[in-house]
Parts: C-alpha cells; structure tokens; sequence
C-alpha cells in the first residue's frame, strides 16, 4: 500500500489566516464610517484566540472581545498592551485582579457589578475604563429595564464608571425579517440617548448585513470572522472560509456484500465495497449526525476535489468513508476533509449551529495555521 512520505495520526485543523483577514476586511467594507471590534471568546470560537487575536491585529483591529477575564489575560499576553481588550461577563469578585492586571475593560451588566466595580477601583491608579450593556429584549445577560433608570439618574456612579462605550446585543440579527430587530433598535436608540457623548455597539456579524442603520460606532462580529454565515440569505453573504478538518487516512480495507461497518452495525454494505477509516471523530469536533447509516446517508469529505460518502457511525477517534467509486489514488497518510466549504451544509446536517461546531474543533486536533 503506497503511502505519503511521512504523516501522523493526529487530525490537523486548518485555520486560514488570509482568509481570516480578508473577512476582516469584507466585513469592515461594510460599514461604512463605524469601526471594526472583534469577538474572540472561546479562544476565537475555537481557533486559537493568540494566533487569531495577532491577525487580526495586525489586520487593524485594536477592539476584542472575551467572555471571561482568563480569556482577556491570554488574549493581553498575545496582542499587547495597545488594544482595547472587553469582558463580556463583566467582573465579578474572583478576577478584579486579573481585571487590573491585564487591563481589561468590564462590560457592565447589572447595577450590582456596578457597584461592586466601582467598590474594587476605589484606590485603583487608572482603573480600566468599562462598557454599558443593555438587554434590549434578548432577555440574557445585560442591564435589564428596571435599572436603566438608576445608570441614567446616578451620575456619579456613571462618572466613577468612566464608561467609553454603551452596548446592547441582538437576539435574531440573523434573520432580516424579524420584528424584534427594529424593535431593540428603538429601544437601543431610546437608552443611549441618556448617555449622550458615549460611543455606541449594537452589531454582530447579523446586525452588520442589517444595515447602516444598526451600525453605530463599533460593530463586533465573531462568526463572520472566522467564515461562518448567519443570514437566512447566506448567498449574499461575502466571507470565506477559513476552517478545515483534515483527517489522515489511516487503513484501507475491503468489506464483502452483507457484513456490516463501524459501531451498532448501523450500515450493511449491499455490495462488495472498499472504505478508508480515517483518523477523526466526535473527540476532535465531527459531529456524530454526520454518521450514515441504511436508512440515510448524511454527507460526504473532501479527497482532492472528489467526494466520498460518511458510512457507519462516526466514533470517538475514527470515522469510515465509503471509496468503492472513488476513480482516484488514496494513499495512507493521505487528508479527507470536513468543514470548509462545507460547514454550514454539514453542520446543518448535524442539527447544529455553525458556531456550535466550530467551537468544537479546537480540542483535541493540531492547529495548522496557513498564511496564503
Ligand atoms: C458573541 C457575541 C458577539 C459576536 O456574535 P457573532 O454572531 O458571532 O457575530 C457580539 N456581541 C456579543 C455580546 C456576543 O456575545
């Protein structure tokens, strides 16, 4: 059995850092004169929030957001001092500390971390600055309806605040049709007017293909970054992809009409086949909806420019591709891919969300990052 020169077992996740830019800069020809931040929680949806935090620096960046102050301090470490670096959790009692230490700006959620930032940076020299955040009607986290008039009346907790930006966060920015949209937009603009002077955010990668309207000062897109589409249009939607999961084959083998393949024996081959088992499963972030079974077969990887078919069910570390009619020389070693191009259409197949998915391929596979 040929095989390429040297490999490993080890699944590779590529991240494409060109492509990673060039949504940057996609994403940014849209808004005309607002400014571009960049949410990067989760370790950069699963991408590597150092690496991807630095391109995206250098790509001109210099406003991200974390959930947690752990993920600020890395995040601090990678980019340097110069950024503006917020959390969207806000501070709570355990990382005051890494809030100072890090420079990290708290997103204000609630009257209660309020008063407790204001508390903590009493003998602070040059505490962080912070956000305000507004629920508008997602109803999660967020400065909720019956305390925006104490942020609005107390100006000397607003003053010890020293807010620099005013947030609020829609729930179906994705889907252009929904009320809701403009009705938090109102709701948004009636708040902020309070607080006049401060730079205001409203959008995610949906609010953005929204409109002007929903752009205000900063806009601060995850998914979009990283490739993924969130519309109910995703043809009009301009980003690349960026992500690949490339699994090394690893066997080649034969299997005769009537025997069974992979666990529960949930697919029987009708004729003789040939498969590859390759070296990547639900550990490092395939979906198990993705297995295919007698009743259904779900998708397909990538070899070359070909496709080859998901059969049996995806396991823990390997899963089993269907190569009978594939006309082209599969060597061990040699890389199925996932993902891509393919990521809305495979996770659609998972029952998941793009994000969901996404998130889930950084744990275990090696990241690979290509700089075209
Ligand atoms: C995650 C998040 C974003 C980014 O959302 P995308 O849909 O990935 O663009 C923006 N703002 C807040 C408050 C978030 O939690």
């Amino acid at each position: 059995m040929a095989r390429a020169r040297t490999y490993s077992s080890r699944p590779v996740l590529t991240v494409n850092l060109t492509a990673l830019a060039d949504n940057y800069q996609y994403l940014a020809s849209l808004i005309g004169g607002a400014r571009m931040a960049a949410s990067i929680k989760a370790d950069a949806y699963g991408l590597g929030s150092d690496v991807v935090g630095r391109a995206l620096y250098g790509a001109g960046c210099r406003t991200f957001f974390v959930a947690h102050a752990g993920e600020g301090k890395l995040l601090r470490t990678a980019i340097g001092a110069k950024a503006s670096i917020y959390v969207l959790s806000g501070n709570t009692p355990q990382d005051t500390a890494i809030f100072f230490g890090s420079k990290l700006k708290p997103v204000i959620n609630s009257l209660t971390q309020a008063r407790d930032w204001v508390k903590a940076i009493k003998d602070v020299n040059h505490p962080p600055r912070t956000a305000l955040h507004f629920d508008t009607g997602i109803n999660r986290l967020g400065i909720p309806n019956e305390e925006v008039d104490v942020f609005a009346n107390d100006k000397a907790l607003i003053e010890a605040l020293d807010v620099d930006l005013v947030m609020s966060h829609l729930a179906c920015a994705g889907d252009r049709e929904h009320p809701l949209n403009a009705q938090q937009l109102g709701k948004f603009k009636m708040i902020s007017a309070l607080m006049p002077m401060v730079p205001l955010s409203l959008a995610n990668t949906g609010g953005i293909y929204l409109g002007a309207e929903y752009h205000f000062k900063l806009v601060r897109p995850g998914i979009g970054l990283y490739g993924g589409k969130v519309t109910n249009t995703p043809d009009t939607e301009g980003v690349k992809p960026v992500v690949e999961l490339h699994a090394p084959v690893l066997q080649i083998k034969t299997v005769k009409k009537g025997e069974t393949i992979g666990y529960n024996a949930s697919f029987t081959a009708l004729k003789d086949m040939k498969i590859a088992i390759v070296s990547a499963g639900y550990a490092d972030g395939l979906p198990v909806n993705l297995s295919g079974s007698d009743k259904r077969i779900v998708t397909s990887a990538r070899l070359g420019k070909h496709r080859v078919p998901v059969v049996g069910r995806v396991s823990m570390d390997y899963t089993i591709l269907d190569i009978t009619n594939y006309k082209g020389f599969v060597e061990l070693g040699g890389k199925a891919v996932f993902f891509g191009e393919d990521l809305e259409a495979q996770s659609a197949h998972s029952q998941m969300i793009n994000y969901e998915v996404m998130t889930h391929l950084g744990a275990r596979c090696r990241k690979i990052y290509v700089n075209e």
